[in-house]
């Protein structure tokens, strides 16, 4: 199965990345759906529409200089010639009365990234009213000077506040160290040109499912998507590796629940369009779901596959900790919410998810970044999960 999982793995990671609406995407649900297929799952492929994001160089000058600034994930363009405005917090902002100027956000207000206007998994009001205040304000053009979120995975210095594509201010973002330079100039005429394009585009939400003997789903999940720019090894072909592998050992499953195996399209996306389709999906269905098992950064070398439990009553938990008694890779692990295994906990359903034991080593380190290649990966571990999953399957028929 090794040489399988790493096929896999290969195939999946062959582009770039695989963001939503790009040729790698593409290539990947189209992957798993003739991949499932021959192994006798039924597959239901849903298109939607989404955006791809194309970008340039971003200028910025203010008086005799230039400064160095990226453009925000998915913003729309801009070139303007403008008064700069500066805050930093929300009440600052709320009290401007500069429409058409370039608002620099520094300080309290950049210290973290805004979640998406219209991710609702996961949207505390304070980043709503910020949200609310910059669209009310109506500035020409956002640049954030932020340092380090250490709430964000692999710790990108400056990081974008934003990324969005339903946020319709340009936006682009600096090192906070260069953005103090900035603040000079407040009140100050400067020019701006943000080079970057909304591409309407389509991708691909893609079902498979093997009926079983019994009332009831196990839904297995793990997303296909990555970040742009990203290869997304371990995060996640890795995942969506162990789901191929797995179906193969399926091929003839029919005594037990439903098992239906769900690539996520979207889990590294603002707007998270594969696991919004899903949820719509299963409305008024969530009471068949067993039990939920989502797979995330899984994999990594010199590791072992930690497995974390949410919401399972004792005759979900017992069965798969004596899966994992006769598994050697496998261990307890803890509890953690960054993936899309938080679906089931909305929604009242048991989940358990597997991941790295190094998880937090891999995120500061690798995830979402160009590192995050298939070097990374050890083909028997993910091959040791799909043996687990079948284990863990068969002990709850
Ligand atoms: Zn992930």
């Amino acid at each position: 199965m090794n040489e399988r999982v790493m096929g896999y793995l290969e195939e999946l990671t062959r582009y770039p990345d695989r963001h939503v609406g790009s040729p790698g995407n593409r290539a990947a649900t189209g992957l798993f759906a003739r991949v499932v297929a021959g192994f006798g799952f039924d597959t239901q492929r849903t298109e939607f529409d989404c955006i791809e994001w194309k970008y340039g160089a971003v200028e910025l000058r203010a008086g005799d200089e230039d400064f160095e600034v990226l453009p925000g994930p998915y913003s729309l363009p801009c070139e303007v010639r403008t008064v700069l405005t500066c805050a930093s917090t929300v009440e600052e902002i709320e009290a401007l009365e500069a429409p058409g100027s370039v608002l620099l956000l520094g300080g309290p207000i950049a210290a973290g990234q805004v979640m998406p206007k219209n991710f609702t998994f996961y949207n505390p009001d304070s980043h709503k009213r910020i949200v609310r205040a910059i669209e009310s304000a109506a500035p020409a053009a956002v640049i954030a000077a932020t340092g380090r979120d250490p709430q964000m995975v692999g710790s990108q210095y400056p990081f974008p506040m934003f990324e969005d594509g339903d946020f319709d201010i340009p936006n682009a973002y600096m090192k906070d160290v260069d953005g103090e330079l900035l603040v000079p100039f407040d009140g100050k005429e400067v020019v701006l040109r943000i080079d970057s394009t909304r591409v309407p585009t389509t991708a691909e939400h893609v079902v498979a499912s093997k009926k079983g003997s019994i009332p009831g789903r196990i839904v297995i999940t793990a997303h296909i998507d990555s970040r742009k720019d990203s290869p997304g090894a371990l995060d996640n072909a890795s995942g969506v590796a162990t789901l191929l592998a797995l179906a193969e050992l399926l091929s003839d499953y029919e005594d037990g629940p439903t098992i239906e195996l769900v690539p996520f399209n979207g889990e590294d996306n603002y707007a998270n369009p594969g696991e919004m389709l899903w949820v719509a999906e299963n409305e008024g269905r969530w009471d068949e779901i067993v039990l939920g098992i989502n797979i995330d950064d899984l994999g990594m070398r010199d590791t072992v596959n930690h497995v974390s439990f949410y919401g399972c009553p004792p005759e979900i938990e017992q069965p798969v900790r004596a899966a994992m008694a006769v598994s050697p890779e496998h261990e307890g692990g803890p509890q953690w919410f960054q993936s899309d295994h938080a679906i089931f906990g909305i929604y009242g359903r048991p989940a358990i998810a597997l991941a790295s034991s190094d998880i937090a080593g891999f995120m500061a380190n690798y995830a979402h970044s160009e590192r995050d290649t298939i070097e990374l990966a050890d083909p028997m571990l993910i091959a040791s999960a799909v043996r687990f999953i079948r284990d863990v399957i068969g002990r709850l028929a």
